[in-house]
């Protein structure tokens, strides 16, 4: 059984035709690393984020890992982060040198379970990773009220979360370091890329350093380097890529919160009991759609495999899955880390799947992927 109808992906990017006249003109301007786009990219972000500080940099990688730098986390320091996440958001806390720590995810938001967080905290907590998995929140006033309580840093991972909202504030707008990715898939793209809102303007001034090998320049001819850098920043063409994106935020989270009500109405309020898969929760107010993520009712083993093969092969409907569980790859099984540890985030790391969701979607590509997971799911 294939379908007749055209592959439909689970993400893809929607780059405007003005965006690429504009990534046109910065190619053909004589100036295509870090320039006038860059500094146009984050003054228009600062603004968005009510006038914080902003830096791009070339991967919403090293953001975090710059900003636990800035935060002089590093050996002996634990940080303690959620299993289920992108690899990067655990990676980087090893890469500073100081010690990771995992605690378990709440069953109905996938997120960090911010009571486990402060069961975790030991003398040596440093700081807290929190991930906005498909873009919903952690409950941000318990994050700081704990933050507060144990003189803790927040490094927060909003990778996914550009547009997302918490109590009619942006994420981004508040709080403590906030990183965003502008990977291809996520919801406002430069191809590759990432920001990080800061607090201060000296640390805006040290993100600066540790994003162009530690140099400090001054007058006509002057240069220092009294910090170790890398090469972190952000070109003028991903830039230029970036503000085209940006300008259309607010279309692009209203369309997500739109397909995601769309699927809710599609699944309708009896899908959970007759399929045994659970729906991610319903925020639109606060949540940016990402992701839309389901749970699978449990097979055993191949259950996932089973499932995105079926919408693959029988409905040319492509899925991923975000994220299998960090502490069981190998790395992390060699310092000390195994089944049983975290069982909320053991369970839905094997069974969570990623549906179609992107800005070009349609109603009808929503109605056609409820379809076929009811048809594979209902018997
Ligand atoms: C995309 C993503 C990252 C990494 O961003 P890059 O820009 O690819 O380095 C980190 N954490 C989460 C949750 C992500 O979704």
């Amino acid at each position: 059984m294939t379908s007749a109808l055209p592959f439909l992906p689970f993400s893809k990017p929607t780059i405007d035709e003005a965006t690429i006249a504009a990534v046109g003109d910065v190619l053909r301007s004589g100036w295509i690393t870090s320039g006038p786009k860059v500094q146009a990219f984050e003054a228009q972000m600062s603004e968005y984020f009510g006038g914080r500080p902003v830096r791009t940099f070339n991967s919403g990688t090293c953001t975090m890992e710059i900003a636990l730098r800035i935060a002089g986390i590093g050996p002996g320091d634990e940080v303690i982060t959620t299993p289920i996440s992108w690899v990067a958001t655990a990676n980087v806390i090893i890469e500073v040198g100081a010690t990771p720590v995992f605690a378990d995810i709440d069953p109905l938001t996938r997120n960090l379970d911010l009571d486990k967080v402060e069961a975790a905290i030991t003398p040596r907590t440093k700081a807290i990773i929190p991930v906005y998995l498909s873009g919903l929140p952690v409950d941000m006033d318990r994050l700081y009220a704990i933050a507060r309580k144990h003189n803790l840093r927040v490094v927060e991972d909003a990778a996914q979360a550009f547009g997302s909202e918490w109590k009619g504030q942006r994420i981004g707008a508040f709080g403590d370091f906030v990183s965003f990715s502008f990977q291809a898939n996520k919801n406002i793209t430069t191809g590759e890329g990432g920001a990080l809102v800061l607090n201060t303007p000296e640390e805006a001034r040290l993100a600066e350093k540790y994003r162009l090998q530690g140099v400090t320049r001054s007058g006509v001819d002057g240069i220092d380097v009294d910090v170790l850098g890398g090469k972190y920043n952000m070109s003028d063409i991903m830039a230029a890529i970036g503000l085209g994106q940006f300008a259309n935020i607010a279309a692009i989270t209203a369309h997500r919160r739109a397909l995601a009500r769309h699927y809710y109405e599609c699944f309708g309020s009896d899908f959970e009991a007759k399929s045994g898969a659970q729906l991610p929760l319903q925020a639109f107010d606060s949540s940016n759609y990402h992701l839309f993520q389901i749970i699978l009712p449990d097979n055993g083993p191949g259950t996932r495999a089973n499932f995105m093969r079926a919408l693959q092969e029988g409905y040319n409907i492509g899925t991923g899955y975000h994220y299998a569980p960090i502490h069981l790859f190998t790395m992390y099984r060699e310092r000390g880390f195994k089944e049983g540890m975290f069982p909320v985030a053991e369970r839905i790391g094997r069974l969570t799947v990623t549906l179609p969701m992107f800005y070009a979607m349609t109603m009808a590509d929503v109605e056609r992927t409820v379809a076929a997971v009811k048809a594979i799911l209902i018997k």
